[in-house]
């Protein structure tokens, strides 16, 4: 049970990350054994497959329900949708609390939750709360990357919790990803993922804005997108992910390959909508964070096709829409 790793939810970013964490975690520790877990089993069959085709003879199990997972391993992390799915997989019967009520208080001083999932902060909290009750540690844990930084194993951890279970984590983190910042108390990983995801979502409209106004106005792209980015409008929307294809003569952003890759433009309104309902409760004026969630909603509702590409696919959106 103590080398036992679980991981809960192999999705996209998930599997990723799972397989980062347990080929480290065996050439570190050959006794070690792992456990996965997904509501859709076939992934996590999947996973298991892929693992023991490179790692033969690894003790790696697929299990039904987190309470198995928790039954088996002294450290979990969890990688899910949102905050549905982190609450049934926490705290709902069959969760990871079911099982921790079967270990004696000292057991429990042992386990480490990690929950990677990008949720509602105060939805985090609460798991938390709960969990720590019974005895033991988690942290929030979102991160920032996507994909390709989970499969690199260079993603960045944002983490919320006491510094003894940071402490503890730290070095299960640092096997998946290249940077982890100590936040705060649990909740305030998640407070920095979407206070930042709430900026750059904002940004990449108004730079989408700028650069269809400046091409009406006869700028070249390219010109226009050298002036911002070297002025006092510089940011990763317009430097990095720049919308208009041609604009950044040494780079090659989503906007070069059709959209394609990059961050969906549902993750985008995922992580706004989380921003602007955590603003409403806690009485935070989000005017722009509102307009931003409107017009992302109105993009992938109008223009389905948008939907899974790459968020500065906003500018095509605009495009469209000054031509009608
Ligand atoms: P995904 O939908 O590909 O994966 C989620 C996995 O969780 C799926 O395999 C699903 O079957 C499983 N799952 C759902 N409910 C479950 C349950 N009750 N029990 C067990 N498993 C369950 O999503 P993803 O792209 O891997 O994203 C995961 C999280 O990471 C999200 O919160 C997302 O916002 C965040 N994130 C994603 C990216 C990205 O680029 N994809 C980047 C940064 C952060």
């Amino acid at each position: 049970h103590a080398q036992t790793t679980a991981f809960i939810g192999l999705g996209r970013m998930g599997a990723e990350m799972a397989y980062n964490l347990f080929s480290k975690k065996l050439a570190d520790k050959p006794d070690s054994s792992f456990v996965v877990c997904d509501a859709v089993p076939e992934s996590a069959v999947a996973f298991r497959s892929r693992f023991l085709s490179q790692f033969s003879g690894a003790n790696i199990e697929v299990v039904q329900t987190p309470e198995e997972a928790a039954l088996a391993a002294s450290t979990i992390v969890t990688m899910l949708p949102s905050s549905p799915e982190v609450k049934a997989v926490y705290t709902e019967s069959g969760g990871i609390m079911s099982a921790l009520r079967s270990f004696t208080a000292s057991e429990r001083e042992q386990l480490l939750y990690i929950d990677s999932t990008t949720l509602d902060a105060d939805v985090a909290r609460q798991v938390a709360s709960g969990v720590t009750q019974l005895g033991a540690q988690i942290i929030d844990a979102p991160v920032s990357g996507g994909v390709t930084g989970a499969k690199a194993g260079t993603l960045s951890f944002l983490v919320g919790g006491t510094n003894g279970a940071f402490q503890k984590a730290q070095p299960i983190l640092t096997l998946m990803g290249k940077r982890v910042i100590h936040c705060g108390s649990s909740g305030a990983g998640l407070g920095a993922k979407i206070c930042n995801n709430l900026v750059l979502g904002v940004q990449q409209i108004v730079v989408a804005e700028a650069m269809l106004l400046g091409q009406k106005l006869g700028l070249d792209p390219a010109v226009l997108a050298g002036v911002i980015n070297c002025s006092t409008g510089a940011c990763w929307a317009s430097s990095v992910n720049n919308p208009v294809p041609s604009s950044l003569p040494d780079q090659s952003p989503p906007s070069e390959r059709d959209f394609e890759g990059g961050f969906a433009t549902c993750l985008m309104l995922k992580d706004i909508r989380l921003a602007t309902d955590i603003a409403n409760r806690h009485n935070s004026p989000l005017p722009l964070g509102e307009a931003a969630r409107n017009l992302y909603a109105e993009v992938i509702d109008k223009h389905p096709d948008l939907t899974k590409k790459d968020f500065s696919s906003v500018y095509r959106y605009l495009d469209r829409l000054g031509e009608l």
